[in-house]
């Protein structure tokens, strides 16, 4: 008998996490449980609270959930897509647990599944915005020192060229680069050219989604390769930034395209179209990190993650154990075991559809 759980939990952050356009202090996160002949598989649909990144919230991917939750249970190969229009996260999150039971009952590691081998993943760190260059110089040596292979730092209008130039005179050979979340336009072409100078491996989304135009601008007059990431939210979308050559690089996050099928599709466009990919995230909990990490297994995922340490953001996780980085500031891909105790302790709201 075929059953669908669903988990919404709050985990707290250890420090709240703020970008161009807001601040959040705990993590939400919607976990799927679906068990088909006795054998279940994990997924999760994972939106920041208050339209951080998105459009979805914690309520409105809960919703969607209930909504594609009886026809998933008639049928588990149901296209997601006729049930229901956008919902991402939400998608993303039941169509991991789809999967993950797949391939369980094949026996097979996701990374096989997904046409990949087994690999160390280098992970990178994220910062986001802080009051001073001080404190950000304070969290860039903390986050070297555990062995993060390159720092992303976020970037605003007021707050780019002095901190990478700070960052860059301490840490001259760092990897390091830098993410505006769509925080400018070609009106600001200055401030890159600026940038270009610091030898950074990529400036990630600095334009809105929609400006392609613009974007493609700004790729041919910088040497900084331009980065497709609030852009790149689906395969659509994608095509346009090839045609247009809008960037020179794709970060893939499986939760904004809508799961792990759809952002294996766009990892095979890209990977023909010539741009390298790595593989980002929103960010996520143990369950859809290591979901991530069996993505970035493939060959043509060049940069390091986002994925992060558990520990890195929040007080916990569901799963056991909770990420930590490897020698040399790698993270492994794994197979998902989730903390029954845990999921229950930090449980807001629960539902079983049978
Ligand atoms: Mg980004």
């Amino acid at each position: 008998m075929n059953s669908l759980r669903l988990h919404w939990v709050q985990i707290p952050l250890h420090e709240p996490f703020r970008i161009a356009n807001g601040s959040v202090g705990v993590k939400d996160a919607i976990v799927v449980e679906f068990t088909r002949d006795g054998i279940t598989g994990w997924g999760e649909a994972s939106p920041m609270a208050g339209s951080f990144y998105s459009e979805e919230t914690p309520e409105s991917t809960w919703d969607a959930l209930l909504h594609m939750a009886p026809a998933v249970m008639r049928n588990p190969d149901a296209d997601l897509d006729t049930l229901i229009a956008g919902e991402a996260f939400a998608k993303a999150g039941l169509t991991g647990a789809l999967v993950d039971c797949h391939v369980r009952g094949l026996g097979m590691p996701l990374y096989e599944w997904l046409g990949s081998s087994f690999r160390a993943v280098p992970s990178g760190a994220a910062i986001g915005l802080y009051d001073t260059v001080e404190e950000l110089l304070e969290r860039v040596g903390r986050l070297v020192a555990d062995g993060y292979q390159r720092v992303k730092i976020k970037i605003k209008p007021g707050w780019d060229v002095t901190p990478v130039a700070r960052i860059r005179e301490k840490y001259p050979d760092l990897p390091l680069m830098v993410d505006a979340n769509a925080a400018y336009s070609l009106a600001d072409l200055e401030v890159f050219r600026e940038l270009d100078r610091f030898g950074l491996m990529m400036y990630e989304q600095p334009f809105a989604r929609n400006d392609l135009a613009g974007l493609a601008e700004l790729s041919r007059s910088v040497r900084t390769p331009v980065c497709a990431d609030e852009s790149a939210d689906s395969l659509e979308m994608l095509e346009e930034i090839i045609r247009l050559g809008a960037a020179r690089i794709i970060n893939i996050k499986i939760q904004r395209v809508g799961g792990i099928r759809k952002a294996r599709r766009m990892y095979q466009r890209a990977t023909e179209a010539g741009l390298p990919c790595w593989i980002g995230t929103m960010p996520e909990l143990g369950i859809a990190s290591l979901e991530a990490l069996h993505l970035a297994t493939l060959p043509n995922c060049v940069y390091p993650t986002d994925v992060e340490a558990s520990e890195r953001w929040y007080v916990d996780d569901v799963v056991d154990p909770p990420l930590g980085l490897a020698a040399g500031g790698n993270l492994e891909p794994r197979a998902c075991v989730v903390n029954p105790e845990k999921l229950a302790r930090y449980r807001i709201q629960h539902e079983e559809i049978r």
